[in-house]
């Protein structure tokens, strides 16, 4: 039996005291919680079916055995942040654009983490010190147009706090995009609150909020709601996915997924095959199959549905398209939907 969660479930024991875990797997879940942070909210465990032994939601964030096997592809930091730091808290790889990265906490932890060697409670936020440093790095260099909090999870922040960081990056004159990325209106959908959604409407500037969510069922009525203040406010909001298997690489769940966030007016923005993080093997599909699910989207749902298929390239290369091709022969043959091969001469001067 599933009891009613009040608060958020930091450990094993409580987990399975809330009948969200077997109790004979306590020790292999412990084992796993001391190299991983774990977390489930309230809303997260609302959302959890504990009769349902490969329940999409469970998987995502109940603990597994799993992620104590590693493989030797895997790295703790699979995407290269590292590589592309020029001060504490940012990544700077592409020209126009940069990271910053305010804290390491978030309110849930999700099991295939890209950064899960970085986050978990404790680790604290960026100090003072840091943070100027890094609004100096940002001031200094006039090629960044948009900033991008991540982190972790940046509305883990107080909307006071967010509000004062906001506030210093807007007055950079070259920085005219901020850009939000989060989890918190599926992790904890009441945080966002109308001082949280005012701290993040900045003035002169235009903030946009993307939105990670895997699976329909996150988007429940308090996560479209919080989602629609955002959205009723006058922030755009955009989704991120991760293709994971057991959870979302089925043509109907996927299908599902990106109408339900169009239906919320989240246009879905990437779907990012799943990276190289340690002891997440279970969670990957392979490149082929991620783009076979992609060809089922093309022409059957909508074109505001269809996110880019996007693989972040092992070592900071940034990330690349990786989606299906339609043309062949050197341009001269293109495919429909149907999967049906069309000869197409094209002309330019
Ligand atoms: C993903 C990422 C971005 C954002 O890339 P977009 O394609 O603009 O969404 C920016 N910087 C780094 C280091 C990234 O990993
Ligand atoms: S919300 Fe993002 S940063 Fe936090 S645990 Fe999940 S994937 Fe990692």
């Amino acid at each position: 039996m599933k009891a009613v969660t009040e608060k958020t479930l930091r450990s094993p024991a409580e987990m399975v005291e809330a009948g969200l875990a077997e109790r004979d797997r306590l020790a292999e879940l412990a084992q796993v919680a001391s190299h991983y942070a774990v977390a489930i909210t309230p809303a997260i465990a609302d959302l959890i079916d504990p009769a349902d032994p490969s329940d999409p939601i469970a998987r995502q964030f109940v603990p597994d055995a799993r992620e104590l096997e590693r493989h030797q592809e895997e790295s703790a930091d699979p995407i290269g942040d590292g590589a592309f730091s020029p001060v504490e808290g940012v990544v700077h790889r592409y020209p126009d654009r940069v990271l910053l990265k305010l804290v390491n906490a978030c309110a849930v932890y999700c099991r295939f983490c890209f950064r899960r060697e970085m986050v978990g409670p404790g680790r604290g936020a960026l100090s003072a010190k840091a943070l100027a440093a890094a609004l100096a790095y940002i001031r200094a260099t006039p090629q960044i147009w948009e900033v991008i909090l991540t982190g972790g999870d940046p509305l883990v922040l107080s909307p006071r706090r967010l509000k004062a960081v906001l506030a210093e990056l807007a007055a950079i004159e070259h920085v005219k995009i901020l850009r939000v990325h989060t989890r918190m209106p599926v992790a904890a959908p009441e945080r966002i609150s109308p001082a949280l959604v005012r701290a993040l409407r900045v003035p002169g500037k235009a903030s946009y909020v993307v939105l990670h969510v895997n699976h329909p069922r996150e988007l429940c009525a308090k996560t479209r709601a919080a989602c629609a203040r955002l959205i009723d406010a006058g922030i755009p909001m955009l989704s991120q996915s991760v293709l994971l298997r057991g959870v979302n690489d089925d043509a109907a769940t996927m299908s599902a997924l990106l109408r339900a966030l169009v239906e919320a007016r989240i246009k879905p923005y990437y779907l990012h095959h799943a990276d190289l993080a340690p002891g997440t093997a279970h969670f990957r599909t392979s490149i082929a199959e991620g783009r076979a699910l992609m060809r089922v989207l093309h022409g059957r749902v909508s074109g505001l549905c269809q996110p880019a298929y996007v693989l972040d390239i092992p070592g900071g290369f940034g990330k690349s398209p990786i989606g299906p091709n339609y043309l062949s022969d050197n341009g001269a043959t293109i495919e429909d939907f149907n999967g049906h091969r069309h000869r197409y001469r094209n002309s330019s001067s």
